[in-house]
């Protein structure tokens, strides 16, 4: 099904707009990476940009017809690996970014690269099109690691690019690491976290590996190459984390990131606060208007579908494959399970109750008074907040919101 009738929950109708826009090509595919990303397209991109402009426009037309039009707080390019996008390209679709809806005068750019596949003469060209932050795929300082990982890129280079990161200008950017690897001991996994504190991030992402299905990892799962993750000695890896960045400054602001003040990131920030954002491009999720949608996956589909001029509805471009109109239900659990991930922040239970009509316990009852009871919530200043427990176990409490 292409998209429903109007919704009849339109919650996140009003809030702030920003934009993800899906980049999905890499050079190599890593080993546990399940993402919507091809090695094999790579002549696309230039084609591949200027559709990801058209549909840009497309939607900007929609919102235009359906008075949802509003100045984007915070765009984000995410792959894949946006940074092998030409330089050309990406100003292409900023710019229609900018035609169709505009910037806010602060808004934040965001784009994610990996430290092998820019030069300074890119990161100066990312500049001056606009991009104001950026977020590489660091994984690891080990080299074992990295080639566990089929990374393609070593620490040596990570060092190199945040040095000509800072040369072209950019204060804000981000160190992404996984923890979580099969054979990786607590004293391997300091070592990675000291190796990045050395390069003084602005900002921290640690993902626990998961093994997912159809990855190469998971098949040297199966057959013996590796041995599972310890989830132990992972929460043991995610404490240490915590005091290790806590003493160099950077706060946990959300399950799995830290930041200095005023470098959080402010596109994910819209995501657990759930407001409205657009996803463009193959494979992207958006939620706005009321609606949930996932855009097609395959990039020479999603070529196809935008050639195509068939009649749509704000915020569902020509490439949207799937879509749904949000209920009630949904958007509670939604709400819950997102602002709980904000460590800070929580869930605001006077916006809970002034959105939906009821308070939390009259939505969820029992729910709530158990996890107060257990200790993995706690509630202070008419916000629901997950404890030090509740970080380790938050899958379980958001399970129970579902
Ligand atoms: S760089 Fe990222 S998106 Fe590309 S293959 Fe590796 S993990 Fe997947």
């Amino acid at each position: 099904m292409r998209w429903q009738a109007m919704p009849a929950i339109i919650g996140i109708m009003d809030s702030p707009l920003s934009i993800y826009l899906h980049i999905p090509f890499c050079r190599h595919r890593c080993a546990y990476c399940d993402f919507n990303t091809y090695t094999s397209l790579g002549e696309l991109r230039e084609v591949y940009g200027e559709a990801l402009a058209r549909e840009v426009t497309q939607v900007g037309q929609l919102a235009e017809a359906a008075d949802s039009k509003r100045p984007l707080q915070t765009i984000f390019f995410g792959g894949g690996t946006p940074s092998l996008m030409p330089l050309h390209s990406l100003d292409t679709v900023l710019t229609a970014v900018a035609d169709q809806f505009g910037t806010a005068p602060n808004a934040e750019i965001s784009l994610e690269a990996n430290p092998d596949t820019v030069d300074l003469a890119y990161l100066q060209g990312l500049r001056q099109v606009g991009i104001n932050r950026l977020s590489f795929g660091v994984q690891s300082a080990l080299a074992s690691e990295l080639a566990l990982l089929e990374r393609e890129h070593d620490f040596a280079t990570v060092i190199e690019t945040v040095t000509l990161t800072r040369r072209a200008g950019f204060d804000n950017f981000n160190l992404d690491l996984i923890y979580g690897l099969p054979g990786q001991s607590l004293a391997a996994w300091e070592k990675s976290l000291r190796a990045v504190l050395a390069l003084d991030p602005p900002h921290v992402s640690l993902y626990c590996l998961t093994i997912e299905p159809g990855t190469p990892m998971q098949r040297w799962l199966q057959n013996g190459r590796i041995q599972p993750p310890d989830p132990d000695l992972a929460a043991d890896q995610y404490q240490l984390a915590g005091e290790l960045l806590g003493a160099h400054g950077l706060s946990h602001y959300e399950i799995s990131n830290w930041a200095r003040p005023g470098r959080e990131c402010r596109h994910n920030l819209a995501y657990w606060r759930n407001e409205a954002y657009l996803g463009l491009g193959a494979g992207a999720h958006g939620q706005a208007g009321g609606y949930r949608y996932e855009v097609v996956k395959q990039p020479r589909v999603y070529l196809r579908r935008l050639a195509e001029a068939l009649p749509t509805v704000f915020p569902l471009s020509a490439a949207v494959a799937h879509s749904h109109a949000v209920d009630e239900a949904e958007a509670m659990s939604d709400t819950v399970i997102t602002q709980l991930r904000l460590l800070h922040e929580g869930l605001d239970l006077r916006a809970f109750a002034q959105q939906f009509g009821r308070s939390l316990t009259d939505a969820y009852g029992e729910t709530v008074t158990n996890l107060l009871t257990w200790g993995l919530l706690r509630q202070e200043n008419e916000r629901l907040l997950l404890t030090e427990n509740g970080r380790f176990l938050s899958n379980q409490v958001f399970y129970r919101f579902m």
